[in-house]
């Protein structure tokens, strides 16, 4: 066995290989594959096989196709108008310009605009102007008394996932809603501003919509007629109700939110008088002036969208290197489907860069690499609709990810700009910096910096919105998300849209595909780091530190909060001491792991295998102390109003979605302003970190 010393090659020499082979031009051409045609869930299977030959070239043998039965929808008809007395003011087109030189866009099977889950139905209704369709956007509207039953809501994308927008709409009586791309939030890369638009230049082309899922995210994510267990052939089928929207709902591009727009000027308030969170938008210098409505009687949308619902295969790729431990296993994913055609940021740009982390690794093994650890590489499908793939998967192979899982990684958009982004579980801070360290950054300001010299060094909370979720929140697996994201200059991204294709990424996102190059090194780097390394590379004591900080917010939420003053203090004292003793029970185990460490990589520059052979079983128990430590944080139970999420730090925000929440299931308590459950959760969580304490006390 390779422990602790790889045999075959060396450490450094593994991390060269991972450094030097992945190739611009090579990955250019898998983002050509991958964006050469339709990739919808369930109708992508001749990619995902594609993926499983090409993994099998690399040299990872044991790569299969994996399927689950899955329930989603598929756009059949749709129409959106605007009618004046009755008659038609405005017909939308509801599709996406053709553009000459940019070829997927004129593809005969390109994918109508539509929405992932969406309800079935025709409405014809006055309408309300509710800007991003946030919570506190309808508490806004509900304190103004705007009329919003029976009413059309027209929404602006951004903010929270879509999919909570129409949850809200349908919480307040709405029948159906539109929900548009408004160029406010592009940033300054926008035509008012004199861009453009693409694909002469970097501004948002005005016909580009943006798809979909709107299922109900932050309550469950996975199939939502198998919750908690794998859609296999045959097993029972749950209701969809509380998980889908039930009113029907439209995507729109900002060319045709105009004429909807510019028709409620004058009726009603004016957003910008609302409140700070309603500044009017991008289209003032198109003759939209914001107005709330509703639009009165005699001005109504009809919305018109019929979806086909079927039970249907989707299909994961995975791909397995046996490493000499076969219970200290890294995951690394990334979807492969997609909403349209193109999808060349998200997810090919991901689905590209792993491909050359994968070959980068076949290599190694080529060379004699002998892996210490278990790497499972996975492609999923049916991301989109509700991160499908992989949730199926986790909650199939739950017992093995359970018992053996080190870390989960993921990447998404791979990259679509030049800001490095990334969100973690606390213990994989330390890792990730040092991954980014040794990677070169595609852009210096200064010769010779690295991703991380280029960094601000932000680590977010781990929320929802890509694959991640069902290993972090659902199976406790230490998790992190990885991606270059677009900064403020940088070319308008057009997110789930036609325009999201290989021209657009070769002339605007990433020309010369380094950021692919760079997000390929850096998972890769994490990988061999965390899967070679003798001393699982975690640290403690970041949880014990992130956790007093969560818990320092909630303090504030709780001050503001209409339980009685005197318990907001006292409450959390013995939490608060648990997580004190947390803190000083990590640093010594993170010390004690740290010392052990340096013992081993001394005895392997000496080649002393038989002392580091007397140090294994040490080693040994404190890699299996770090990897059951994320696990320690799951509540079988759930939180109370969404059971599938078993994570007492970590869930998305129930109307946020994308963004997270920590310690959701106090927080909720207290907005809920229910003493009872705080002091429930309060009881819980402390439970959870003193089963933390023990593990490491060991
Ligand atoms: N990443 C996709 C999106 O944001 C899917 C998110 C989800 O449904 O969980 O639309
Ligand atoms: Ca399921
Ligand atoms: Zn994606
Ligand atoms: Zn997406």
């Amino acid at each position: 066995k390779s422990w602790p010393e790889s045999e075959g090659i060396s450490y450094n020499k593994l991390k060269n290989i991972l450094l030097d082979t992945p190739d611009a031009k090579q990955v250019r051409e898998w983002s050509k594959y991958y964006t050469a045609g339709p990739h919808l869930a369930g109708k992508n299977l001749s990619q995902a096989e594609w993926t499983r030959d090409r993994w099998q070239e690399f040299g990872i043998k044991q790569s299969e196709v994996v399927s689950y039965d899955v329930f989603i929808n598929y756009p059949i008809d749709h129409r959106l108008a605007l009618l004046k007395d009755g008659k038609v003011k405005f017909e939308a087109t509801l599709e996406e310009d053709v553009l000459e030189d940019d070829p997927t866009t004129g593809m005969e099977e390109r994918v109508p605009v539509f929405h992932g889950y969406s309800a079935n139905g025709n409405v014809t209704a006055q309408y309300v102007y509710c800007n991003y369709g946030t919570y506190e956007d309808f508490e806004d509207l509900k304190k103004a008394k705007v009329e919003l039953k029976d009413k059309i809501a027209v929404v602006k994308y951004g903010r929270i996932f879509r999919g909570l927008k129409i949850k809200r709409a349908e919480d307040f009586g709405m029948v159906g809603v539109v929900i548009y791309t408004d160029p406010y939030d592009d940033g300054p890369m926008t035509e008012e501003n004199g861009y453009e638009p693409y694909p002469a230049g970097p501004a948002r082309q005005p016909s580009s919509v943006q798809r979909g899922s709107v299922s109900y995210l932050s309550i469950a994510p996975g199939d939502p007629t198998t919750i908690g267990y794998p859609s296999k052939p045959g097993v029972p089928r749950q209701s969809t109700d509380g998980k889908i929207p039930r009113i029907p709902s439209l995507p729109l591009s900002y060319a045709e939110a105009i004429p909807i727009l510019k028709a409620l000027n004058g009726h009603g308030p004016k957003a910008s008088s609302f409140s700070s969170s309603w500044q009017t938008g991008g289209l003032g210098y198109k003759g939209v002036k914001y107005n709330i409505g509703p639009s009165p009687p005699s001005l109504t949308l009809n919305l018109v969208n019929e979806q086909e619902y079927v039970t249907t295969p989707i299909w994961n790729t995975i791909g397995i290197i046996n490493g000499s431990i076969s219970d200290e296993v890294i995951v690394i994913g990334n979807h492969r489907d997609a909403w349209i055609a193109g999808g060349a940021g998200d997810p090919n740009s991901g689905s590209a860069a792993l491909n050359e982390v994968i070959r980068s690794f076949g290599v190694a093994l080529e060379k004699g690499w002998k892996p210490l650890r278990t790497i499972v590489f996975a492609s999923w499908d049916g991301e989109e609709y509700g991160l499908i793939g992989s949730t199926e998967w986790v909650e199939e192979f739950l017992p093995w990810l359970s018992h053996a899982t080190v870390a989960y990684i993921n990447m998404d958009v791979g990259a679509k700009g030049k800001v490095f982004r990334t969100s973690a579980a606390p213990l994989l801070n330390k890792a990730i910096y040092e991954a980014t360290s040794a990677v070169p950054s595609p852009n210096q300001t200064i010769k010779g910096q690295t991703v991380r010299d280029t960094w601000n060094g932000h680590i977010s909370t781990m929320g929802s919105g890509s694959d991640f979720t069902a290993f972090q929140d659902f199976a406790g697996i230490a998790s992190i998300d990885i991606g270059f994201d677009s900064a403020e200059n940088d070319p308008v991204y057009h997110y789930h849209s036609n325009y999201d294709s290989f021209y657009w990424m070769d002339n605007y996102g990433d020309p010369g595909f380094e950021y692919h190059l760079a997000v390929a090194k850096i998972i890769a780097l994490l990988t061999a780091q965390l899967c070679e390394t003798p001393i699982v590379n975690f640290n403690a004591t970041d949880y014990a530190i992130g956790l007093a900080n969560y818990l320092d917010s909630v303090k504030t939420l709780a001050s503001k909060s209409s339980l009685d003053a005197d318990s907001q203090t006292s409450i959390f004292a013995s939490l608060e001491t648990s997580i004190a003793s947390f803190k000083e029970t990590s640093s010594a185990f993170d010390a004690k792991a740290q010392t052990l460490a340096s013992s081993l990589a001394s005895l392997h520059g000496k080649h002393d295998r038989r002392a580091a052979a007397e140090l294994y079983p040490q080693a040994r128990s404190i890699n299996t102390a770090y990897k059951l430590l994320e696990r320690q944080f799951l509540y079988d139970e759930g939180l109370d109003s969404r059971s599938w999420f078993k994570h007492v730090v970590f869930a998305p925000g129930l109307w946020t979605g994308y963004a997270g929440a920590t310690f959701p299931g106090l927080v909720e308590a207290f907005e809920a302003g229910d003493k009872e459950m705080v002091m429930k959760w309060l009881d819980i969580i402390e439970m959870r970190v003193d089963g933390a304490i023990s593990l490491l006390e060991g």
